[in-house]
């Protein structure tokens, strides 16, 4: 096979397989219907980059508008600031020494080029480690910086999170005792809310992470601290929390390539459509056309993440209909659904839409990005994906 830079300009028929592929087209109109939807209920938008993991698409994201990016650990805010992504907000609780002095000199790598770095807290114990470090790496580096802060709190998904309320006000007066701490705000992400199937289930929590997010600021106001800003939302529920006026910011990340396991939520008329955009594209290795036949392709999951559910097979890809079952690492069975008996001949090319796009990306060095369709489309670009396997 080319090497993956050589095929730009190739024919989508040059990818071999396994591969993970992504329809440039169909993201670039995901792209553009979440920047419309955001503008036009005057929020921000902040894309989780854990998502893609790549600098070139955090950039692209920018460029329509996000005002920066979210990441998960403080390795991928690394990795997006070696890109040239300068304002990253670390979305979860960091407490380990090591790593808050790396995310202290994150704050002075950004600073010529007017980028800022922020993160979420949870506990009186975080933000004094987190103050206890910036000033460390003041006095060390002889540059005072400062970080924005979110206190998080738990508005039903019970992971990280102090609970709304009286809690949230003592952290927010914590942080204000330390000068290299700015209190930027609330982190109100409801992440169980995001797959529930029906528009009805996911109103209700979202009124409920609505509701405990107002009460916060309005306590923590009432102690004259400003909020100046309430954070979350998932591509499930962007358009309750963008509509709330309590949300002034949205985090959306699996939008860009939206996976299987978003597919299968019922649709609410307010929120946006995305297309699937990522693909695994693989080819039929094995037939067996006698008794209970089925085909054998060379994408397992090593190739794509299953716990959301295992792939869809592309409907396009084939004449009959078929279901992806597991055949572990390096292969998937294929299975002709009912009422369709025609099985892909050897060396048939499928594509397959993962259940779950962020871990898929995560198996990948690349992504390759066809334009012009899966079919007929030629590649255009190879983008890295920059913090694969960052988990610090
Ligand atoms: N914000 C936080 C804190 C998250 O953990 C996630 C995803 O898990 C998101 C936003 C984005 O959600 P999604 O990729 O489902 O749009
Ligand atoms: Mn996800």
């Amino acid at each position: 096979m080319d090497a993956p830079q050589d095929l730009i300009g190739r024919p989508v028929n040059a990818i071999d397989t396994p591969a993970l592929v992504v329809d440039l087209d169909a993201m670039d109109r995901n792209l553009a219907t979440m920047a419309r939807f955001a503008q036009r209920h005057k929020v921000r938008l902040r894309p989780h980059a854990k998502m893609h993991k790549s600098a070139e698409l955090a950039k692209l994201q920018m460029a329509a508008g996000a005002v920066g990016v979210c990441v998960q650990k403080t390795s991928e805010a690394e990795a997006m600031v070696a890109g040239g992504v300068y304002n990253v907000f670390i979305s979860n609780e960091v407490i380990s020494p090591f790593k808050l002095a790396r995310v202290a000199a994150l704050t002075r790598a950004v600073l010529p080029h007017e980028g800022k770095i922020a993160i979420c807290v949870d506990s009186i114990e975080g933000i004094r480690r987190l103050a206890t470090s910036m000033n460390e790496a003041r006095v060390a580096s002889g540059v005072a910086t400062a970080i924005d802060v979110f206190i998080e709190i738990n508005v039903g998904q019970k992971r990280c999170g102090v609970e709304p309320g009286t809690a949230a006000v003592a952290l927010a007066l914590e942080i204000r005792k330390h000068p290299a701490l700015n209190f930027a705000g609330l982190q109100a992400y409801h992440g169980k809310a995001q797959h529930l199937r029906s528009p009805a289930e996911r109103r209700e929590a979202i009124t409920g992470a609505i509701k405990a997010a107002a009460l916060t600021r309005q306590l923590i106001e009432a102690e004259g601290v400003s909020v100046g800003l309430v954070t979350g939302s998932g591509t499930g529920t962007a358009a309750l929390e963008g509509a709330s006026g309590v949300y002034g910011e949205l985090q959306a990340g699996s939008y860009l390539f939206m996976d299987a396991d978003y597919a299968a939520n019922q649709l609410d008329p307010a929120q946006p459509r995305f297309e699937h955009a990522l693909f695994v594209k693989t080819q039929v290795i094995s037939t067996h056309t006698t008794g209970d036949p089925y085909v054998v392709c060379d994408a397992g999951h090593k190739s794509h993440a299953i716990d959301s559910g295992l792939p869809k097979v592309h409907a396009f890809s084939s004449r009959s209909k078929l279901e992806y079952f597991n055949g572990g690492d390096e292969h998937g069975i294929l299975r002709p659904t009912a009422g369709s008996t025609r099985l892909p001949t050897l060396g048939s090319l499928l594509w397959l839409i993962p259940g779950h796009c962020d871990p898929t990306v995560n198996l990948h060095d690349m992504m390759i990005g066809v334009r012009g369709g899966l079919l007929k489309g030629v590649v255009e670009r190879v983008i890295r994906v920059d913090a694969r396997g960052a988990l610090t």
